[in-house]
């Protein structure tokens, strides 16, 4: 295949008449957004670019140059456009007197607060060497503090991750750093990243884009910031944690008002209100897009309801109190006035989404059909901080059908289908074979019906997955609907579809393998329960196996049971009639899980002390399965 033919194409006719549409229909001479976003800088580098100790580029600003200009090329539409422009915006950002933002080091932002010792750290994104060169560029501009406290806003890796970069665990341990964290902090960090951890992670390629290349037939954003850095992810427990729904502390002389937030944008997070201070941090539950109710990497459904009723709360409560209202990603927005109406506008739009969803539900409508129909209200469509950069409507209006009623839409035809690749072939076959659904399809190409082709193309590709004039015809299709996306999200996973439908996959075939932090906090019920997941049914049929384990540093016991194909285990028990009973401490496990340590040589070591039939212990282990990310999304899942 020529390079050429693998290479981005230009925008169609129909695709520049349509993003030259949205100029006409957005407000674009409201630049206040801009004016925001440049508010209160006080430097940054001259050119971010962040490296790891071993010299790799974990994150980079260079390569988004391309967005200098004001006017998007036809290739990007324009609405993301502005968005991806205002997400370039970088540096150290003062917010209100004593709080300063990092902005543009990570897709996420780090808030940080001057306490009276020293510096509250709120979120250190997700990798160290951004979160520190972020501490720095602090340090070099206002002065060098002492971090006394850092604070996670919630469960997800861009609001922690970078933690090893800001403090030393010796300094939490030790007392003189405390780490703050939402209830169930710890508990959804860590099954999050675990028992659905390898898809995910897949699946975000799609989302985010990052492998993508850069520009304007390419990557040029991800409707939150512009991508994820790829550093070194580390993860600290908390010490302190907030569980009633309204709590007051004072930390490092600074008194904050934490409202938790569960269920919303994620399911442990929570509110910040400064008194002294004015300022409102809502962490990621109002940010300058129309936020996921589910995001497409794959996650639970998120409650919208909740999601506008706490918004709702900490307007009544914090916004009328506030003369700056910010979040975690974004820029803030000053003056009580105007931050009232945001907050309202904000609360107003996730309240429609779910309340519109299920009075549509109601009257019978299908998921499809709800997310066809529903848009803005108008009063709410020409404001750009609800505009969906991130989610859509679209997907947002499924997630909420799929929280209340699931997947089923109640036809007995769709109970129980035939599995996409049987389906593709019948399908095809009845439409008169691939080379007559490509013809017809190449018409509709023509006429800009790109939602169709991308579908009838896919179950050509699904049918016949070396049809290379279908894989090329859906890419196109895919790539002109990329072109034409106001969501960032939306936009990567047609383009990165379209690659892969060109390319081929290009995913390592090594174990997806979770980071030291992750498994030191798992705890002793998930990782059974993740060995549960890697069980491999097939080759576990006719097998019996009973193991108990002790773990004697924690006082911990546990019995585990495979039997009908299934792992199951009881905590604080033993077995009566166990195959084996195995003795090890919980840092000898976690270097199994991280293969530091086989098990063959930590039992030859006597690092794990086997009584009784470890050859049984052996065969259980021989029967889970290790997970990769290789896996095929945009064709039939083929056997590896
Ligand atoms: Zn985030």
């Amino acid at each position: 295949m020529a390079a050429d033919a693998e290479s981005p194409k230009d925008a169609s006719a129909i695709t520049r008449a349509l993003n030259r549409a949205v100029l006409d229909a957005l407000p674009f001479a409201d630049t206040r957004d801009f004016d925001d976003a440049r508010r209160g800088f006080v430097g940054s580098l001259p050119e971010v670019e962040i490296k790891n100790d071993a010299g790799r580029v974990v994150w980079t600003l260079r390569d988004y140059a391309f967005l200098a200009g004001a006017e998007a090329p036809p290739t990007v539409n324009p609405s993301l456009w502005r968005q991806a422009r205002l997400n370039l915006s970088h540096g150290l950002f003062q917010v209100t007197d004593r709080i300063y933002q990092v902005r543009g080091f990570d897709i996420s932002n780090m808030t940080l607060i001057e306490g009276d010792r020293g510096l509250i750290v709120i979120d250190p994104l997700i990798s160290t060497e951004v979160a520190r060169a972020g501490l720095d560029l602090y340090a070099q501009h206002r002065k060098w503090r002492p971090v006394t406290a850092v604070i996670y806003s919630h469960s997800h890796t861009d609001h922690y991750g970078g933690v090893r970069g800001v403090v030393d665990e010796g300094d939490v341990s030790a007392g003189r750093v405390e780490i703050w964290a939402p209830d169930r902090f710890m508990q959804e960090v860590v099954s999050e990243a675990v028992l659905a951890g390898t898809a995910m992670v897949r699946r975000a390629q799609f989302q985010f884009g990052a492998t993508l290349p850069r520009g304007p037939r390419g990557q040029v954003d991800a409707g939150l910031g512009k991508v994820t850095s790829r550093g070194t992810v580390t993860l600290i427990p908390p010490t302190r944690i907030v569980r009633e729904p309204f709590e007051t502390h004072t930390i490092d002389g600074i008194e904050i008002v934490f409202q938790l937030t569960p269920e919303a944008e994620a399911p442990a997070e929570m509110h910040m209100f400064y008194p002294a201070l004015g300022a409102l941090n809502l962490a990621e539950n109002a940010t300058h897009n129309l936020h996921n109710i589910y995001p497409i990497r794959g996650a639970q459904v998120r409650d919208a309801n909740a999601w506008a009723k706490y918004l709702n709360e900490a307007r009544d409560r914090f916004a009328t109190k506030s003369e700056v209202v910010f979040a975690q990603h974004h820029w803030p927005v000053w003056g009580n006035a105007r931050l009232l109406d945001y907050l309202a506008k904000q609360r107003d739009t996730y309240k429609y989404l779910h309340d519109q969803t299920l009075r549509l539900i109601n009257h019978g409508y299908r998921s499809a059909e709800i997310a066809e129909r529903l848009a803005l209200p108008k009063g709410l469509d020409n404001e750009w901080h609800v505009r969906g950069y991130y989610g859509t409507f679209s997907h947002n209006a499924k997630a909420i059908y799929q929280r209340y009623l699931g997947w089923y839409d109640a036809n007995p035809a769709n109970l129980n289908p035939l599995p996409p690749a049987a389906r593709a072939k019948k399908t095809v076959a009845y439409m008169g074979g691939a080379e007559a659904v490509i013809a017809k399809a190449r018409g509709d190409f023509a006429k800009g019906e790109y939602r169709w082709v991308a579908d009838a193309m896919s179950q050509v590709v699904f049918a016949e997955p070396d049809n290379k004039a279908a894989r090329d015809l859906a890419a196109d299709a895919m790539e002109q609907m990329g072109y034409q996306a106001e969501s960032a999200t939306w936009r990567n996973a047609y383009l990165f579809g379209a690659q892969e439908l060109r390319r081929g996959m290009t995913v390592p075939a090594a174990p997806a393998r979770a980071g030291k932090d992750i498994v030191r906090g798992l705890s002793l019920d998930l990782f059974f329960d993740f060995l549960g997941v890697r069980l491999n049914g097939d080759k576990a049929e006719g097998k019996t196996i009973v193991v108990n384990w002790t773990f004697p540093d924690f006082g911990e016991r546990y019995a585990l049971t495979l039997q009908n194909c299934a792992l199951t285990y009881l905590a604080d028990r033993h077995a009566e009639a166990a195959d084996a009973t195995v003795t090890l401490d919980r840092a000898t496990l976690n270097g199994i899980i991280l293969r530091e340590l086989s098990l063959p040589d930590a039992m030859a070591d006597g690092t794990v002390r086997v009584e009784g039939n470890a050859q049984k212990l052996a065969e259980l282990f021989g029967l889970l399965d290790e997970f990769t990310m290789a896996f095929d999304v945009i064709e039939p899942r083929k056997a590896r």
